[in-house]
């Protein structure tokens, strides 16, 4: 049916390296609660787009709208206030810290102290590891080390939730998981999500949209139906 309305949109943001570029000039747009994916090979941009939309990186030109509302300007903290929450591509999980205490750093900017344990404790049920609770890192299957940085991630309460590759790495049976969560988060609480991912049977699974990226540009996008029997994508993305 017809979505309501555009959470984001880029309007020719652009970024280079030095003489490389890694965005170009690119036009996108998600909408209220859509689940996008955003595949293509290795260097084509997936991981500085995302982050020139969290803020991590400046664009050189070119301007991000989050609820109507120019972000370009504003730092990272401000984005986040705004409902745009990432979990990286490198872990950022605290090694020397609990569940609960790596949960503690993000709820604190949302929730009072008397509400911290209630809402700590709703998070790690949410995720499946409330039996983790005092678990530090070493002690969690890759799995769910994945799951705690997500719950990290939704712990800020976003409308836009960025994920980059969030099941690299993980078994059958964790990406079957984590695909379930994704749907479940976004069913319930309306979330919008843009994912990184290689996986083309996880995307299969999740994907509302799918967007291919290029050497910095949208090469293509639409259903994974499309996308995936697209003959040009096949040749860029799957190489055949
Ligand atoms: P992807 O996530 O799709 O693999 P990236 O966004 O990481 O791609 O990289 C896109 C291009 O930008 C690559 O050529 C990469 O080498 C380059 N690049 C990314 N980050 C930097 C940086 N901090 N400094 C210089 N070049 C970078
Ligand atoms: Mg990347």
């Amino acid at each position: 049916g017809e979505r309501s309305s555009r959470i984001l949109q880029t309007r020719d943001l652009h970024k280079e390296f030095g003489g490389l570029t890694a965005t170009d000039t690119v036009d996108f747009a998600v909408e209220e609660g859509e689940l996008r994916c955003l595949i293509g090979p290795n260097g084509a941009g997936k991981s500085t787009f995302l982050n020139l939309i969290t803020g991590q990186l400046e664009p050189t030109a070119g301007s991000i709208y989050y609820d109507g509302i120019d972000i370009t300007p504003l730092p990272s903290h401000e984005r986040v206030d705004r409902g745009i929450s990432m979990k990286f591509q490198v872990p950022t999980l605290y090694e020397d810290l609990t569940a609960r205490q790596n949960l503690r750093i993000p709820l604190q900017r949302i929730v009072d102290a008397d509400e911290f344990e209630t809402r700590t404790r709703e998070l790690l049920a949410q995720f499946d590891l409330l039996a983790e609770i005092d678990e530090t890192p070493a002690a969690l299957s890759h799995g769910q080390q994945q799951r705690l940085e997500i719950a990290m991630a939704m712990a800020l309460e976003p409308t836009l939730m960025l994920l980059d590759e969030p099941v690299a790495g993980l078994s059958v049976e964790e990406t079957a998981e984590v695909a379930e969560l994704l749907r479940t988060i976004q069913a319930e609480e309306g979330v919008a999500f843009i994912v990184i991912e290689h996986d083309i049977d996880f995307v299969e699974t999740i994907a509302d949209r799918v967007t291919v990226l290029d050497q910095g540009s949208i090469f293509t996008e639409g259903t994974i139906e499309k996308v995936k029997t697209d003959p040009a994508v096949r040749r860029i993305y799957l190489g055949e």
